[in-house]
């Protein structure tokens, strides 16, 4: 085999399916995807007009320091410019910081149901990754969340990474700010921990606190952001990392030069302003995650309680048949089998017609009736 022991173990990840696709096998159309929390109001208009504006340039490289986008983020978030790196999304950064940190004979923490890229991150190096048993479903605060306990009792000399998801994908699990800074401060100088903030910006619970404020205190601290989720630009693929000079002096020598493209930058520094749409897509989310959550623990299925813009609900019977006989009626789920969560189906928020939509199929799959494969479109 000529492939790095840590590639030969890996399984690709596998994205939401795309709606063309199932559109193209089933011979169907009007469907809608609740797979792959995209913000279903989509991007700010002034990220369409930035966009506009920056195509007759397309054939000048970007920049590659990403300087207005840089110095946008730093002064809304109180850090030098200095401190932030752009990402090809931040799934990017958090491979770069495997990259940086990992090797054969290393190691790095993770929980189970974690977020699958911190696994593949850490396996293609050849590092080695400790998969730390979730807390338990019956947990009142965090079912399946992350246990910082036995993580932090899982790291060892080996260890130069700890991976934090919070709020969690796929379970919607939010860790306390408390906790989370009792953490930091357990945590050895020479391990990096990453607190991935993929859903900062839709989290209402008001124990839980950003770990941006906290990178002067931790220099081992990254925190990572992005522009996919609530900004509704997960097709550019922008995302950025918070932490001190030092760590993102190493981040700058493993990136590619121009791993950011130019309309990303333009329409991620214009979402920055579109407050509006920031608030906007959090109201449709609280009301969309209710109305999920309701309707879905009426037909008996068990919600987790999320912070994000998706909901992981335990389905009563078979799981994968659910999900088989909502694409045949034009709904896209994702299915979390892979994340050790077999019983289990991941929805994103969607508008209040897509969400009742999806509510309707649902009943009807559980109830043993074939759901019609046209819906209303969205
Ligand atoms: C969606 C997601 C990301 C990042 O996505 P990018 O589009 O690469 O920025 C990161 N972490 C979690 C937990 C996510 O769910």
């Amino acid at each position: 085999m000529l492939a790095a022991p840590g590639v030969r173990g890996l399984q690709p990840y596998v994205p939401g399916k795309p709606i063309a696709e199932l559109e193209r096998e089933l011979g169907i159309s009007g469907s809608i995807k609740l797979a792959s929390n995209e913000n279903p109001l989509g991007p700010p208009a002034a990220s369409l007009r930035a966009i506009e504006a920056e195509l007759p340039q397309l054939a000048l490289y970007p920049d590659g320091s990403g300087f207005e986008l840089k110095k946008a983020l730093a002064s809304r978030l109180g850090v030098d410019p200095a401190w932030l790196t752009l990402g090809n999304g931040s799934n990017e950064l958090l491979v770069l910081l495997a990259e940086v940190f990992l090797a054969p004979g290393r190691s790095a923490v993770i929980a189970e149901h974690a977020f699958l890229v911190y696994l593949l991150a850490v396996q293609a190096t050849s590092a080695r990754a400790f998969v730390v048993p979730a807390l338990p479903a019956t947990h009142t605060k965090q079912p399946l969340g992350h246990d910082l306990d036995a993580m932090r009792a899982r790291i060892d000399d080996s260890t130069r990474l700890v991976y934090i998801a919070n709020p969690n994908n796929p379970t919607g699990s939010c860790i306390g700010g408390l906790e989370l800074h009792d953490f930091m401060d357990s945590v050895p100088d020479n391990v990096i921990v990453v607190v991935d903030e993929a859903y900062a910006e839709y989290v209402v619970d008001p124990a839980w606190s950003s770990a941006v404020g906290w990178v002067q205190a931790f220099p081992n601290l990254v925190v990572t952001r992005t522009f996919s989720k609530i900004y509704g630009l997960a097709g550019l693929r922008v995302g950025y990392a918070v932490c001190q000079g030092v760590i993102a002096d190493l981040l700058n020598r493993v990136r590619q030069p121009f791993n950011v493209n130019s309309l990303g930058q333009a329409a991620a520094l214009a979402a920055l302003d579109a407050d509006d749409h920031v608030q906007r897509s959090r109201q449709v989310n609280v009301s969309g995650r209710r109305q999920l959550a309701d309707g879905l623990q009426q037909m008996g299925c068990t919600v987790l309680p999320s912070e994000g813009n998706f909901v992981l609900a335990k389905i009563p019977g078979s799981a994968a048949a659910c999900y088989e006989g909502l694409l045949r009626a034009g709904v896209i789920v994702r299915p979390v089998a892979n994340y050790g969560l077999p019983d289990y189906l991941r929805i994103t928020v969607g508008l209040a017609s897509q969400n009742q939509r999806l509510l309707d199929s649902m009943a009807l799959l559980l109830n043993g009736v074939s759901p019609p494969a046209r819906g209303a479109p969205a």
